[in-house]
């Protein structure tokens, strides 16, 4: 079996099994992502619109795939018919776009809105108050092609693994708020995806439901 294949089966076995784990295969190879799937991984997340459709179009019919990265509206058409989680909707305008071309092909397209903790700068996301804030507005709620189905996040990048508890400790609590005002009666709001290679134990420690790995099973990038 080739790396990334034992590689998966060892994260695998050290999540918890009942937390999800999300395969971050982009700027990876399709023959890596067959080497896991054979492996069986059947959840691959990528980042990039192109790149997911030109390596869905050569992998078996039962991967499911999950948009990972920054989502630009005008790309929403080429994922919506099939993608199984929009992991970082980062505003209005996405989530209502994603909402319209589900809509069109007949589904709910399942998506996360994504809060931005970290100390980055750079990074999407609605901060804390921004996310309340639509919430409150409850536009959201005429979105019917989307399902929101949780939070997402990303802790800053650093070696401060305080730092990233109390960042991953925060959406934890924004999740449990806005699950009591808004989601109480809908089961499908429940996903918290947080965590990643170096970070998700400490994810899981503060209530992570969905990991995203890649370079512990697919080995570093080359951007
Ligand atoms: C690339 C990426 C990951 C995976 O990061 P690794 O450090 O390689 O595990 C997870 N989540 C998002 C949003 C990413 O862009």
């Amino acid at each position: 079996m080739t790396d990334a294949g034992h590689n998966w089966q060892e994260v695998r076995r050290e999540v918890p099994a009942d937390i999800g784990l999300v395969a971050v295969s982009k700027f990876h190879p399709v023959n890596a992502l067959l080497a896991a799937y054979d492996a069986g991984c059947h959840t691959f997340g990528e980042s990039r619109v192109q790149e997911l459709c030109a390596k869905r179009d050569l992998l078996p019919a039962d991967v499911e795939w999950h948009f990972i990265g920054h989502l630009q509206p005008n790309k929403v058409k080429y994922i919506a018919p099939f993608v199984s989680l929009i992991h970082a909707v980062d505003t209005p305008k996405l989530l209502a776009e994603i909402s319209k071309r589900g809509k069109q092909c007949g589904r709910r397209v399942p998506c996360l809105l994504q809060v931005h903790v970290a100390r980055e700068e750079t990074k999407f996301g609605f901060s804390p108050e921004e996310l309340l804030a639509y919430l409150a507005t409850r536009t959201w709620r005429e979105q019917d092609g989307a399902s929101i189905e949780g939070l997402m996040c990303m802790a800053s990048n650093t070696d401060d693994m305080a730092q990233v508890e109390a960042e991953f400790k925060q959406v934890a609590r924004l999740f449990d708020e806005v699950k009591g005002q808004y989601f109480a009666d809908n089961p499908a709001f429940r996903l918290r995806s947080y965590g990643m290679s170096h970070d998700w134990p400490v994810a899981v420690a503060c209530g992570s439901n969905l990991v995203r790995i890649g370079t512990r099973i697919f080995g570093e990038r080359e951007y």
